[in-house]
């Protein structure tokens, strides 16, 4: 059996392939002392080690332009502006005039005093810059200690990168032909590496604080991307297992070209529309947006993390309608600010909590901060006449809650009304289904609302009393469990009992294996990271709607989440490879 080591998933993919270890230049630098007559000297020599770090980065945007998105090519234009500051000029330069040290020991005293200041701060976007101070600190230490740094060369064998941690620069150095996978001791899922290894479509983990201990370059390792999980050594019943997968894979990948475009129907023609979850205009930029039916969920607190303060009304204007109008007519919903919990706010105090997942988080502290929530619907609101907006509420617990806010709704629109100000009339108002008692009390919370979605990354963590992001209990966080199956049911019919739309927006519905159940249990509607929206059409083309309803029946009766996952492992997953083998329409049979 091989060693297991447990990061975060950054990057979905499998790969299999000898680990290679990267280090960094930064740690191990020349010291001298800089006497009088040399410091102008130690000056020029920062400007040549500027301008060679910024024509070298800017080769590096123009190389990658083609493969990245256009907002991630912008990650080299944040590094830019960092090398060009000149307040950080100014700190190096004093360094070098009042210790007397060397511009190698200077720069690596003020990265590291900066780095300090990012990794303070509570805001996680923010934190994660602290990368790209050290990536700058390691090119110009790179440029001044060697006059060209050594781009890898694999010798056309694949390979897995792996380091302390995948800086933007990295992109530069690497044998990109042939790397199969990331894997590093550090970063976060939003890091610039972390979005740079999803736009360039390479798997890829962070966070596993022993890798570099643990592994040796040349040791054969299976990257599961999807799982967050590096086997080392792995077993030959493990290779072959994830072997499989990696065919599984390619074949998927093959057969979702083919697909891609293709409508969402079941062979007996019962159409699903599958949306995607974004996490900023950024993400919008980058979807192909004709293979899918609108944006599901758009987590608009992404755009007021990664700031220092709050988005105006201006702002956030700017901000929605760019969404709304990019979608081409198609919906985009709106989630109002869901921070708390796991995602604080830099700017925002906020108490320290016990449970912060049972306390001030989403809609609760919203209501408590009325404009917040005023600001952010009024500029969804304004943004609406430009397409197909949507409001999505999170962590609704009560019914009054969401006439709060369709009072406030109502409010904001006469106000707009009066002023003359354009807006969607039909506007949709939805609530996220996350907290177990609203199920309890659908029936009157619908007549309320305009549709609903559920949140089963929160509902399943509340319906099993398992944190979803502890280790220790991983295992327990098992949405397959058949009492999760069941409330799912309870929503699906609640809904079209009072003939509102249901839609899946946690990450199951994202998760194919799950499909032909949540089809057969009603839900018509499923929204998911973008790149699960291929597999999850090749999987809704594999059952009939009958079919689909006959196994959620039997997985509904089942008394164990072992017994559900047999029945996948049974009926779902033969089905699923024959389909990749291109058997044809499957389903009916
Ligand atoms: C959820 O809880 O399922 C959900 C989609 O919200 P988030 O993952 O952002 O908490
Ligand atoms: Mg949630």
């Amino acid at each position: 059996m091989a060693r297991k080591l447990k990061g975060i998933a950054a990057a979905p993919g499998i790969a299999i392939a000898p680990v290679v270890h990267f280090h960094t230049t930064l740690d191990r630098i020349p010291t001298w002392r800089v006497e009088d007559d040399r410091i102008d000297a130690e000056k020029a020599r920062l400007a040549g080690a500027i301008a060679a770090v910024s024509e070298s980065l800017m080769g590096l945007q123009q190389e990658l332009s083609g493969a990245l998105g256009k907002h991630d090519v912008r990650i080299y234009d944040a590094q830019l502006a960092i090398l060009h500051d000149k307040t950080f000029l100014r700190d190096v330069q004093n360094e070098v005039e009042q210790h007397r040290v060397n511009l190698e020991v200077a720069l690596q005293r003020v990265i590291s005093r900066y780095e300090g200041v990012f990794a303070a701060m509570e805001n996680p976007a923010m934190r994660e810059r602290a990368a790209d101070l050290r990536d700058i600190g390691r090119q110009l230490v790179g440029a001044l200690v060697y006059d060209d740094r050594v781009k890898y060369t694999s010798d056309g064998a694949d390979y897995l990168f792996a380091a302390d941690e995948f800086l933007p620069s990295d992109a530069g150095l690497l044998d990109r032909e042939h790397i199969r996978g990331i894997v590093t001791a550090h970063g976060g899922k939003y890091s610039h590496g972390a979005i740079l290894a999803r736009s360039l479509g390479i798997p890829a983990i962070v966070g596993i604080e022993e890798l570099m201990q643990t592994t040796t370059s040349g040791s054969l390792a299976i990257l599961d991307g999807d799982a967050g999980v590096v086997l080392l050594e792995p077993s030959l019943d493990e290779l072959a297992d994830y072997e499989r997968r990696l065919r599984e894979q390619r074949s998927v990948d093959e057969r979702i070209t083919e697909l891609r475009f293709e409508p969402s129907v079941t062979p007996d023609g019962t159409s699903i529309r599958l949306m995607a979850n974004v996490e900023g205009v950024h993400d919008l930029e980058n979807l192909e947006l004709g293979a899918m039916a609108g944006i599901g969920l758009f987590r608009t607190e992404f755009a007021f993390m990664e700031r220092r303060q709050f988005p105006t009304e201006e702002e956030q204007v700017a901000m929605y309608r760019r969404a709304v109008e990019g979608a081409d007519g198609k919906p985009v919903t709106f989630r109002t600010l869901d921070v708390g919990g796991d995602k604080p706010l830099g700017y925002f105090q906020m108490p320290e909590e016990r449970n912060p997942v049972l306390g001030w988080r989403g809609l609760r502290l919203c209501l408590d901060w009325p404009d917040i929530l005023y600001t952010q619907l009024r500029a969804i609101l304004r943004a609406s006449d430009r397409g197909h907006a949507r409001i999505l509420l999170p962590m609704v617990t009560t019914r009054s809650e969401v006439v709060r806010c369709r009072d406030v709704l109502d409010q904001l629109t006469a106000d707009l009304r009066s002023t003359g100000v354009p807006y969607d009339a039909r506007i949709e108002l939805g609530v996220m289904v996350e907290v177990p008692v609203l199920v309890e009390v659908l029936p009157d919370v619908l007549p309320v609302v305009d549709f609903v979605s559920v949140g089963t990354n929160d509902l399943v963590q509340y319906l099993l009393a398992v944190d979803r992001d502890n280790q220790r209990v991983a295992k327990m966080y098992d949405p397959f469990h058949p009492g999760v199956l069941r409330i799912l049911s309870r929503i699906a019919k609640a809904s079209a009992a009072a003939g509102k739309s249901a839609s899946i927006c946690g990450e199951i519905a994202g998760d194919h294996w799950f499909t032909p159940l949540l089809v057969g249990i009603g839900f018509r509607e499923l929204s998911m990271a973008p790149v699960f929206v291929p597999r999850v059409k090749v999987m809704l083309r594999s059952f009939s709607l009958d079919e689909c309803q006959h196994l959620a029946e039997r997985a509904l009766a089942m008394q164990s989440t072992a017994a559900v996952r047999k029945l996948v492992h049974e009926e779902i997953q033969p089905r699923w490879a024959q389909q990749l083998a291109g058997s044809g329409e499957a389903g009916g049979a």
